[in-house]
């Protein structure tokens, strides 16, 4: 599975997709960027239309090296006007050339909305869905009570079944008990279903959290994730140790989290990530943009390893003996559990005859 480090415009350090920054990191395959700040920043949108995405990020002469993702910053859009707003992001698209890009502002629906905002979400998001329907956009569905209506509507049309790649959002709303929110047995099994309609879909799921949810992802069988959590952590003095949960390192007075213990400063202090192998502890704990890029670099660094580690272990088919000492103690502990039940149960035979293995990475 394909992990996305979600940027921001607003300031792009750590360049951990760049080979001649000292926080590269190698095993980083793909990063997005929201139209939604270029929208906010003009002058840094025209700079792009004439030079495109991968060479602004200084990626032109690898083009295929990193891939660059595009968000459609959809959150920014709720209230301006559409058809002006989807031309400016289809100019966009046109000049920048990122390599992966979704449909213009779909509506997004959030767990406490009423049935009727719902489907009027879903409604507004399977037309514009199907208004792309004949080119490189990626269609867009979302993970509220109407995913198996998504999954219907999209089968429904030739076109939309046809293209390669499905971006799934609003996974971890509903993943984190919001009130009205789906039951999780519910919302596991329609999202189960996702990946069984679409055996050969490249299956997108907009903004992960943390572990554990990357976790979810890849038992789910999708194919990339993206995420900021590795920056928004950062910000706030927390670092990301394997398989658990935040750490704060750096009291940054507006955040309280749980303190590392003895074992867990021990794992930090061998971290051989690009910031640790350099900076070392005190590279996490310091403060302003240094403090930040070492930790933003360590926590994606931890964020790619939980990958790379999951991936390893489902192919060797350790994956249900190890995971349970790996992941600490998460609340999603009991969905894990289901899913890795589902995956290499009896029926993993039958979800991989398909023509798609599901276990392959
Ligand atoms: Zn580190």
């Amino acid at each position: 599975m394909l992990v996305v480090a979600g940027l921001s415009l607003r300031n792009l350090h750590p360049r951990v997709w760049d080979e001649k920054s000292p926080y590269y990191l190698p095993n980083l395959k793909a990063v997005m960027l929201s139209y939604g700040e270029f929208h906010q920043m003009a002058a840094r949108r025209k700079q792009v239309m004439k030079i495109g995405l991968h060479e602004y990020l200084g990626l032109s002469k690898r083009p295929k090296s990193v891939r660059v993702y595009l968000d459609n910053g959809a959150f920014h859009f709720l209230r301006q006007n559409e058809e002006t707003e989807r031309k400016h992001y289809r100019d966009f698209v046109k000049k920048a050339k990122p390599d992966w890009y979704p449909i213009p502002f779909d509506s997004i629906p959030t767990p406490q909305m009423c049935n009727d905002d719902q489907r009027a979400c879903f409604k507004r998001t399977m037309d514009i869905n199907r208004w792309y329907e004949h080119d490189g956009y990626i269609p867009v569905i979302h993970a509220s009570r109407l995913l198996a209506e998504y999954i219907q509507s999209v089968k429904a049309n030739t076109k939309l079944l046809n293209k390669r790649g499905l971006a799934l959002g609003g996974m971890v709303p509903n993943l984190l008990r919001m009130p009205k929110a789906v039951s999780h047995s519910d919302l596991l099994a329609v999202l189960e279903q996702v990946r069984s309609e679409f055996p050969h879909k490249e299956l997108h799921v907009f903004g992960i959290g943390g572990t554990a949810t990357l976790h979810i992802a890849r038992l789910l069988g999708m194919d990339s994730v993206d995420s900021s959590g590795w920056r928004n952590r950062a910000a706030r003095g927390l670092v990301q140790l394997p398989g658990c949960g935040d750490r704060m390192v750096k009291n940054l007075g507006n955040w309280r989290g749980r303190l590392p213990n003895e074992e867990e400063w021990a794992i930090l202090r061998r971290c051989q990530c690009p910031a640790c192998a350099q900076f070392g502890l005190k590279g996490l704990k310091s403060k302003g943009l240094l403090g930040f890029c070492n930790r933003a670099t360590h926590n994606l660094h931890i964020l790619l390893s939980e990958a790379e580690w999951i991936e390893k272990r489902i192919a060797s088919g350790t994956y249900p003996r190890a995971y349970a000492q790996r992941l600490d103690n998460t609340v999603y502990r009991p969905l894990i559990k289901k899913l890795v039940k589902d995956m290499f149960s009896a029926d993993r035979s039958r979800s991989t005859s398909n023509g798609r293995s599901r276990n392959a990475p």
